[in-house]
């Protein structure tokens, strides 16, 4: 069946040969579509996009706003007013329901919008062979019959047939549910073969968890088998988060606290004061509905929007809205050193060989300025003998990573470096560079042959490659230790001799003398393959001839001081996972505090540094009484990583965990909050972690805590708003009703209080900064209610305040008539509420010393909700509407300024708790 490019689809490419689909695709595997090609196809199919999940429409959101249980009493407490001839109140009503559902559907939907954006600015990355050269695309670019170079980590980008693989597994549970990796080759299958069974394809949506490949794409998009099932395809499993269980306790207490309230002012109303049943259910119901807090969901989603946008700017992104507020109560950090800790841009400093003779290398991160020296600052190269010969060898062709000299026009005919790869491997480019051994004649043409990637469970890498005719040579580099045990053989200034003891142990000192220095240590050996051999297994990782090691210095960020400071004195311990050397990891754990200067060498008489072989042999009792005192773990594998993390969650602590690679990722779904690298990190380890850190680094850790600690503070005051707010209004109801009034704000004025003023102070709340001291307490318990009995006298005073406030205000106005009246009491309980908002700016320190211009949205929605109340009052259209009798200006003002009570209150408040420290 010839390709029918219409369908944006190859059928059946697995039952046909390789060559058959290259040629059905009009693909070129060896260079790849050229550009004219990627065009014209781009053109036919569009964008390699999976149609959107159902979408959260615009429309459906709307709609979700009237399916509240609050609207529906709304809807009825308008239903009663149309039936008692009320038709002002109804249509009143009614304006309040939509306002309400608009202020909720604007509100929720920018929340969406938000959140979508963020999780869209992690990217996954494709590299295709396109006019014969590596290019690095996001997956919509990919095209039909594009060739797809897969990498360990990778995300498969489109449904591909495989041409080449090295040992290609492939994880395919989001599409067959099948969590073991699958094992790929290249011969073709029966026709029909289950999908599962299809192992010489790869599927989009699928990843790679080792080993390589390249694949030529034979569906994209919609005609994808992932496409297809687009819509079955499962969410992450939305568990109950901790916050969501806290914040529905809240919404209970306050319910019950407004059904209870309700209750007394209907029980006030009409039995004790006989007022019309009518006109007392309206009351009733609007008290219902203005105590219960129906604003306090979309206020915490607000909360947690706009948490989250403050992490992205502070490079920490959000993938799961929740962990914002996780992150608050973080109590321990398990972190990575290479990239996270240091600035990973290493440089080999170091080489020792065979011979015993250490060498410097001169010049600082990936310039190719610099030379090998010997001792006395001689200059050597590549030609001066065997041993760095070797070394150079295995530092220039033993990796995959590549730094091209660019003539950049621009700039005036200077050369310019582009670098890709990982930093150790470049840093070994470089070593090779600086040795010149491309001047050789040999080794002008190195051609490769065959790859073992890097991985951190085997901990060293290996390349098949050919240097002159006949001659084929592994090169491997990997932790030293290892190699030491892989190698049989050593080359020394005299030829290749077998290991002995005393060479060994001289190594291993090295070794430790450097990690000392806080050097990563690589060890590099090499091996002669046999003339017919094209591939390499780790089978063939044995019997190696030991050639030297080097040592690279990884300077830490000059940040991370200050951030583990800043986490020391916010209670939360920092924990250094890695899988260099513990001598190295040691190193640099006190260069930048994680370990004590102070205790020096004694740490309690507890090592300072544990390692995975030492960690294997303790029992979990034991590992935890360690876990107590090391705060080091070395050459350790994910595996050990996740016990570490396990027992920690076990003795109570809550983790976040930071993690780049394939073997990270269930790591990085036990931990409380897992945290993936942006730029080193694998699509795997991106889409199992909650955040993604788009700088890697861990000083952005730390201050994404610090936000998220301002999460829990800004939830804890808008609720205290909400909480007072309604509770003053329903007070004043009662106290009223109580005192022989007539009642003093009828239902649709509640309402006005409750969805308006309210409603636009509390957002406002909701974006108040941090105040610089969020770090100075210990991490939030996990089990912190919002509610805390301390703040309890304080909301009750100033709610006392607003009803003494109000009542005194109707009282003054009743001999002018219960309408007059009213309008009294609604500007003083809007206004005093209006004030409140900046006594719960923060809940300990005066508003004036945190600066009465920090929040800019407060100042707005203040004279905002001032407008909006002259309106009610001064405009005579609304004024009659909502029933409120006529008060001046200067009453208006008068009465205003009263209400700033409210707010002298509450700064006294704070002042003698501070005095007398209560
Ligand atoms: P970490 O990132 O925590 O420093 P890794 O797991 O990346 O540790 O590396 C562990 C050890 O494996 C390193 O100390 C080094 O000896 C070796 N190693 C790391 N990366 C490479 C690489 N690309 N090629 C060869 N060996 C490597
Ligand atoms: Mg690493």
């Amino acid at each position: 069946m010839p390709y029918k490019a219409e369908d944006a689809k190859l059928y059946d490419a697995h039952a046909r040969a390789p060559q058959e689909v290259v040629e059905g695709l009009s693909a070129d595997i060896g260079k790849g579509l050229d550009d004219e090609e990627v065009k014209k196809r781009w053109a036919k199919h569009g964008p390699n996009k999976l149609p959107k999940k159902e979408e959260a429409s615009a429309f459906k959101i709307f709609i979700k706003q009237f399916k509240d249980f609050l609207i529906l009493i709304l809807f009825i407490a308008a239903g009663i007013a149309f039936m008692a001839d009320h038709l002002i109140d109804t249509y009143i009503i009614l304006a309040v329901i939509l306002f309400n559902a608009v202020m909720g559907f604007i509100q929720e939907y920018r929340a969406e919008q938000a959140v979508e954006a963020i999780k869209s600015m992690v990217k996954h990355e494709v590299t295709v062979l396109r006019h014969g050269e590596q290019v690095t695309l996001t997956p919509e670019q990919v095209v039909m019959g594009d060739v797809l170079l897969l990498k360990e980590g990778q995300s498969v980008a489109a449904d591909a047939r495989i041409i080449d693989t090295h040992n290609l597994r492939t994880n395919e549970s989001s599409l067959t549910g099948e969590s073991e990796p699958v094992v790929k080759k290249t011969e073709k299958i029966k026709e029909g073969t289950e999908l599962a069974d299809r192992k010489n394809m790869v599927w989009k949506g699928t990843s790679v968890v080792k080993g390589s490949g390249k694949a030529i794409v034979t569906a994209i998009g919609a005609k994808t088998e992932i496409g297809k099932i687009a819509k079955s395809l499962k969410e992450m499993e939305k568990t109950e988060s901790n916050f969501r269980k806290k914040t529905a306790k809240l919404a209970q207490k306050m319910a019950a606290l407004a059904i209870f309230t309700a209750s007394i002012v209907f029980i006030l109303g009409y039995f004790v004061r006989g007022f019309d049943f009518e006109q007392i259910l309206l009351v009733t119901i609007a008290t219902l509905v203005s105590s219960i807090p129906e604003g306090l969901p979309v206020v915490i989603s607000i909360v947690l929007a706009i948490g989250a946008n403050r992490m992205a700017k502070r490079n920490a992104i959000i993938r799961e809205f929740t962990a914002t507020e996780v992150l608050g109560s973080v109590s321990t950090i398990l972190t990575d050193k290479t990239g996270t800790i240091t600035q990973s841009v290493l440089t080999v400093k170091k080489m020792f060989g065979g011979d015993k003779k250490e060498r410097e290398i001169t010049g600082l991160g990936y310039s190719l300025d610099g030379a090998i020296q010997e001792n006395d600052s001689k200059v050597v190269t590549a030609r001066d003998g065997e041993i760095i010969l070797k070394n150079s060898l295995i530092a220039r062709f033993g990796n995959k990573a590549f730094i091209k000299k660019e003539t950049d026009e621009k700039s005036n005919g200077e050369e310019e470096l582009s670098v890709t790869g990982n930093p150790t491997e470049l840093a070994l480019q470089v070593l090779g560079r600086k040795s010149r051994i491309d001047e050789l004649e040999p080794y002008k043409f190195v051609e490769e042959l065959d790859d073992i990637p890097f991985n951190s469970e085997q901990k060293y890498r290996a390349k098949l490659v050919q240097t002159r005719e006949s001659e084929k040579i592994m090169l491997v580099t990997g932790a030293p230790e290892k190699l030491l045990d892989y190698s049989s053989e050593v080359l020394t200034d005299k030829g290749t001799e077998s290991m002995n003891r005393q060479l060994k142990e001289e190594i291993v000192r090295k070794n430790d003398e450097w990690a000392d220095d806080a050097m990563r240590v690589l060890g590099l050996a090499h091996k002669y393959m046999p003339e017919d051999t094209v591939e390499i297994s780790t089978y063939d990782v044995k019997d190696l001839i030991w050639t030297g090691i080097v040592g690279m210095i990884d300077p830490s960020r000059p940040e991370v001081k200050e951030a583990i400071a800043d986490c020391r004195r916010a209670g939360i311990r920092v924990i250094m996972v890695t899988g260099d050397h513990a001598k190295t990891a040691a190193a640099i754990a006190r260069d930048v505090g994680i370990l004590d200067e102070q205790r020096g060498g004694n740490n309690n008489g507890y090592p300072q540094a544990l390692t995975e072989s030492e960690i294997s042999k303790l029992g979990d009792d034991e590992l935890d009484d360690m876990i107590q005192h090391v705060s080091v773990f070395a050459r350790v594998s994910p595996s050990t990583k996740l016990r570490v993390a396990e027992r920690l969650q076990e003795s109570g602590e809550l983790i976040a965990m930071t993690g780049d690679g394939v073997n990270d990722a269930p790591a990085l779904k036990k931990a409380d909050v897992g945290i993936a690298m942006g730029q080193k990190g694998t699509d795997v380890a991106k889409d199992a972690a909650q955040i993604v850190l788009s700088d890697d680094n861990f000083a952005s850790i730390v201050k994404a805590i610090e936000e998220g600690r301002i999460v829990f503070k800004n939830v804890k005051i808008t609720s205290y708003f909400l909480l007072t707010t309604n509770f003053a209004a329903t007070s004043t109801l009662i106290a009223g009703l109580s005192l022989g009034f007539p009642v003093p704000l009828t239902a649709v004025q509640i309402l006005w209080v409750n969805m308006v003023t309210d409603g636009i102070m509390d957002v406002a709340l909701a974006t108040e900064p941090g105040h610089g001291e969020m770090m100075d307490r210990k991490p939030i318990k996990k089990n912190e209610h919002i509610l805390t009995w301390d703040v309890v006298p304080f909301l009750v005073i100033m709610a006392a305040l607003m009803v003494t406030l109000a009542i005194y205000a109707f009282s003054y106005f009743l001999p002018r008539g219960t309408e007059a009246a009213r309008a009294g009491a609604f500007v003083a309980v809007s206004s005093t509420q209006i004030f409140n908002a900046f006594n719960m700016r923060h809940l300990h320190k005066s508003v004036f010393s945190i600066g009465i211009g920090g929040n800019k949205w407060i100042n707005i929605a203040f004279i905002v909700s001032v407008i909006l109340q002259l309106a009610v009052i001064k405009i005579d259209w609304f004024r009659n509407i909502f029933g409120f009798g006529e008060i001046s200006y200067l009453e208006f003002a008068v009465i205003f300024l009263g209400s700033s009570m409210v707010l002298l209150g509450g700064e006294i408040y704070k002042k003698i708790r501070k005095t007398f420290g209560v």
